[in-house]
């Protein structure tokens, strides 16, 4: 399987990582759409939303845990950001490895295009 997501958890390609545990990695997006824009992935290759399962809805919940206190040590928490997994091509999905987009350090307009 070809994953450019999954040669970033292997190390096999760089990225700017800002958090990483057991269980994910955070870095930054290499096309950045907001002054601040990271990736938030888990280590297992997961396709996208279509393909949780429940055995998944821990590493989930970890994932917006771990979204909220990166947001928080970059200084995001007052001014606001938000997370965002785009699920299937119609919806921008462009990496077929789950990975939240966490934007801030703008106003970020609602709704998105
Ligand atoms: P999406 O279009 O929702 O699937 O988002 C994929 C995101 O991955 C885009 O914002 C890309 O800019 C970003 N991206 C693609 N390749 C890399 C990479 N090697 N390192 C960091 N971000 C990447």
């Amino acid at each position: 399987m070809n994953c450019i997501f999954c040669s970033i958890v292997e190390g096999k390609i760089p990225a700017k990582i800002v958090y990483q545990d057991t269980e994910v990695i955070a870095f930054h997006d290499v096309s950045p759409k907001a002054p601040t824009h990271l990736l938030v992935i888990p280590r297992e290759h997961i396709d996208s939303l279509n393909g949780a399962k429940a055995e998944n809805e821990t590493l989930l919940g970890h994932i917006l845990h771990v979204c909220s206190q990166v947001a928080k040590n970059l200084g995001l928490a007052e001014s606001g950001y938000r997370v965002v997994t785009n699920t299937g091509a119609g919806a921008g999905q462009s990496v077929f490895h789950i990975h939240f987009h966490l934007l801030g350090g703008r106003t970020l307009g609602w709704p998105p295009g």
